[in-house]
């Protein structure tokens, strides 16, 4: 999921670009450590869109670049994610290139196989020929088909060996992949997690600014849970973020994002619905959660109705990230002074 940039550039315009970055840099007061100069290189090069932004966002509302934010840029835009892929690639190439010595070598197994039994016929039919001559051709032929035989074997272990090899290579990767999976999924509940959701929510609104689709977000948050941590204990109030995960997951369509965004707040990214949509999808969600009362399965106790907040908003084209998840947030800030267990819409 990560952004790769790539350079075709010439001497000159290289190093120009390395000096305006350095420029930038000292101007900010960034440091110059390798990861930050490569932040700014991009930067300076406009090789991606939504770090450009993102930078030049930071510069217009005065944020500064502390040490946070020059990681968290780096992280987001040049983090492991990128290397991941890249050990992916690098592991399937791998994979293909075997693939490709496995077929050669099951040809020259077979073609070897084909000369063996070739010469094990000569070899047969020299034996009904009475020539005096015969016997030494005979054992020419026989220890040509013992060396042939030879052959056949040890085509078949190195091919047996690279077939070990591939399943290694293929588990390797099963388990790089499991790797990064964990890596954008929320450990407790088992949706994504933060950065799962951050990345998501850059890429898709590069293409909501551009007015290529409609994005709406929902900011949830769980009512009065501190109180129900209070009551049950840390653990009862982890099952309850189990449930609310375990719900949104079950009522998720293929390009939603559901995740988890932070303590008991959680996120729905809804890929190309309309306002009307977002809306009715919250309000099934709090429903869903509101009815479902809960019970401490070992004693069958009540633990009562757990409800939810919701803040929706629908990204408009002047929208950056975070004025975007802003008028969520104020909506959901809205929903907990109206009361709670409600849905409302962000501001006209
Ligand atoms: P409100 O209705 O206004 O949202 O009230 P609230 O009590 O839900 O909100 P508040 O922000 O005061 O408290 C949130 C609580 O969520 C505090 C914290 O103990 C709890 N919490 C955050 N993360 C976790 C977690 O991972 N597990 C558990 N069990 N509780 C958590
Ligand atoms: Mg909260
Ligand atoms: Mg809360």
């Amino acid at each position: 999921m990560g952004t790769q940039s790539t350079f075709n550039v010439d001497l000159q315009s290289a190093k120009s670009l390395a000096d305006a970055a350095l420029a930038e840099m000292v101007k900010y007061g960034v440091p110059p450590t390798p990861p930050n100069y490569c932040v700014w290189y991009n930067y300076v090069a406009k090789a991606i869109a939504a770090l450009t932004r993102d930078i030049d966002e930071r510069i217009a509302l005065q944020k500064g670049f502390g040490w946070q934010a020059n990681q968290e840029l780096f992280e987001r835009y040049f983090g492991t994610d990128v290397e991941t892929a890249a050990i992916r690639k690098t592991g399937s190439e791998l994979n293909q290139t075997v693939g490709k010595v496995l077929l050669r070598l099951d040809a020259a197994g077979q073609d070897a196989a084909a000369f063996g039994e070739t010469l094990v016929q000569v070899h047969g039919s020299l034996k009904a020929v009475p020539v005096v001559e015969g016997s030494r051709v005979q054992a020419v032929v026989h220890r040509l088909s013992g060396a042939t035989n030879d052959m056949v074997k040890r085509n078949r272990d190195l091919e047996t060996e690279l077939r070990k090899s591939t399943t290694e290579i293929n588990s390797l990767q099963d388990r790089l992949e499991q790797a990064r999976r964990e890596a954008f999924t929320d450990a407790l509940t088992g949706i994504g997690n933060r950065r799962c959701f951050d990345l998501a929510l850059i890429e898709h609104s590069e293409r909501a600014a551009a007015g290529e689709l409609e994005l709406c977000l929902l900011l949830i948050d769980i009512d009065h849970f501190k109180r129900f941590n209070d009551n049950y204990g840390h653990r009862i109030g982890d099952q309850v973020l189990k449930v609310v995960g375990g719900q949104m997951k079950q009522m998720s369509r293929g390009s939603d994002i559901a995740a988890r965004y932070g303590g008991e707040e959680f996120a729905l990214l809804l890929v190309g619905a309309p306002m009307e949509i977002a809306m009715r999808r919250a309000d099934q969600l709090r429903e869903a959660l509101a009815n479902n009362y809960l019970r401490n399965k070992a004693t069958g106790d009540l633990y009562g109705q757990v409800t939810v907040s919701i803040g929706v908003a629908k990204y408009r084209m002047t929208d950056n990230v975070e004025t975007f998840v802003g008028r969520a947030d104020a909506a959901l800030y809205e929903a907990k002074g109206a009361g709670r267990n409600r849905v409302i819409a962000e501001a006209a």
